[in-house]
């Protein structure tokens, strides 16, 4: 079973929820470079996810943490989490 396999924390990570500000978002690319599987660029040069589900979180929170105008936040379970 997974739960054999992982901590809690692991299999909480499934659940993290990523918002993309995309009034606040500058088309800098950081948070593809720290975190290639979740997120790219749009045509429109904005930030997008392509799957929240790929990447391990840590990658998610350097994401969130190199973004120079802090367009994204990470949810769980409906509350805003920062980097651990
Ligand atoms: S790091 Fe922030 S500003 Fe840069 S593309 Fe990603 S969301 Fe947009």
């Amino acid at each position: 079973m997974v739960q054999d396999r992982f901590p809690d924390e692991r299999i909480a990570a499934l659940s993290l929820q990523i918002l993309i500000d995309r009034d606040t978002c500058m088309g800098s690319g950081n948070c593809v470079f720290w975190a290639p599987g979740t997120f790219d660029l749009g045509d429109d040069g904005i930030s997008v996810v392509l799957d929240p589900a790929e990447g391990e979180e840590r990658q998610m929170f350097l994401a969130q943490e190199g973004c120079p105008t802090r367009a994204i936040s990470l949810w769980r379970d409906g509350v805003e989490v920062t980097s651990p």
